[in-house]
């Protein structure tokens, strides 16, 4: 008789849920129990409300999906593709200083897809509820922590104890597991906040993703199937704070003038919330029989929008890491096999971590415009480089 190994996923954000999906339809599904702990209850898509919380996901991002038969749910109900991108800074010179992507350059359909938080979430979590093999405990967080030689055992919110030989932390990016285990981090605030709204433009979007890089901070509008776009807008601190309390027109009003009109003016916007940014990289990713994934391990500018999609790449590795020892007959919780994890994510996530942070900072640095504009030309002219970037943010460059 199989001997089962249980494992703890503590966190159902997306990341937490792929990964439980993932263990749960795998090839060892039968060997593993899977529990997944979450405080917040199950979210209700609103097929009349677009959520004002959307993610751009990766082609990487979307198979994984597919693999977990959860595309499927998210697709048929509401994705909105961007097919073009366009990055521009505002240049002296007129016609210079943007960079034009069109997935038609690489042959593909499009550069990925604009997913709300709580679709992506409704949609893992229904493919949870008919695996078997896993247990989903909503309502409930982990409170503490104990590690042994062969097991972990953590306490709930409600004083019961749950143990696992393996426990994976995709409690976000406070994570409690992380800080109950001492693990250090290395990392900064911005000072920046990002501002997200829904808004209305005059002129349509063409499933393009707008991004302008000002020396404030970047400003994207991502297109959604209503004809709106959703703006992420990050600038300091103090002065998102002052737009937030500002009145919609006056607020519109900023918006235009920082988008240079790009599509033809605003004329409606949303609610608006903002989120403090700052970047952070655990400086391990597993200790014995714990490893991290998604925003538990690192957090990055979402500039770029590829912070979930990284999330999506450690949960697709850690499960791959589990399998393999399964394969072998050695222990999943291990540290040498939690150490492979961590060699085949924690160097590619700290490469993209320090790319868009030098973007982040390169853009805002006062002085260096024209180098700038030229930069983006030059790149604009060179067809292989384009094509090199847009399969690298497809995840297709593997
Ligand atoms: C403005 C903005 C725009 C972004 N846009 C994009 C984008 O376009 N594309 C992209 O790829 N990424 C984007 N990101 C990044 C993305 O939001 C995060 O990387 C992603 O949400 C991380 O997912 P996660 O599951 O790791 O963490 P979270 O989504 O934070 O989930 C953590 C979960 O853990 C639970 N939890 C917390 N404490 C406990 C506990 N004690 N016990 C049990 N559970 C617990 C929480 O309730 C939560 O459900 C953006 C980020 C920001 C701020």
């Amino acid at each position: 008789m199989i001997r089962r190994q249980s494992v703890l996923v503590i966190g159902g954000g997306s990341v937490g849920l792929a990964v439980a999906a993932l263990l749960g339809s795998g090839d060892h599904a039968e060997a593993l129990q899977v529990v997944l702990l979450e405080p917040r209850s199950i979210p209700k898509w609103d097929p009349k409300h677009i959520d004002l919380r959307v993610y751009a996901l990766s082609r990487a991002s979307q198979w994984m999906l597919q693999q977990i038969g959860a595309w499927h749910h998210i697709s048929e109900a509401r994705v909105s593709p961007y097919r073009r991108m366009r990055v521009w800074e505002s240049s002296p010179i007129s016609g210079l200083g943007s960079l034009d992507f069109d997935s038609a350059d690489i042959g593909e359909p499009d550069l990925g897809h604009i997913v709300e938080d709580v679709l992506l979430r409704e949609a893992l979590l229904r493919r949870l509820e008919v695996l078997p093999n896993v247990e989903l405990r909503l309502g409930l967080g982990l409170d503490k922590i104990e590690v042994g030689p062969r097991d972990v055992r953590v306490t709930t919110g409600n004083g019961e104890i749950l143990s696992g030989n393996l426990l994976i932390a995709a409690d976000g990016s406070d994570s409690r597991v992380r800080t109950l285990l001492g693990l250090s981090v290395s990392g900064a605030s911005y000072d920046q906040k990002a501002i997200v709204a829904h808004v209305g433009t005059r002129k349509e979007h063409m499933e393009t993703a707008w991004q302008r890089f000002l020396k404030t901070g970047p400003l994207a509008f991502l297109p959604l199937t209503d004809g709106r776009s959703s703006v992420v807008w990050s600038m300091s601190s103090q002065h998102a704070d002052s737009l937030l309390e500002q009145s919609s027109k006056k607020f519109i009003n900023q918006l235009e003038v920082a988008s240079e009109g790009i599509l033809g003016g605003v004329d409606s916007v949303s609610a608006r919330v903002s989120f403090k940014l700052r970047v952070m990289h655990s400086r391990r990713y597993c200790c014995p029989r714990v490893a991290l994934v998604g925003d538990a391990a690192h957090i990055v500018h979402p500039l770029a929008g590829q912070g979930m999609n990284m999330g999506f790449l450690d949960a697709v590795e850690i499960v791959d890491v589990i399998e393999n020892a399964l394969n072998r007959g050695e222990d999943p919780g291990d540290l040498r096999t939690l150490r492979r994890y961590e060699r085949n994510r924690k160097g590619e996530n700290l490469k993209m971590l320090l790319a868009l942070d030098g973007l982040n900072r390169f853009f805002r640095f006062p002085g260096i415009s024209l180098l700038r504009v030229a930069g983006l030309s030059v790149v604009n002219a060179a067809s292989p480089v384009k094509r090199a970037l847009m399969r690298e943010a497809l995840g297709l460059s593997k």
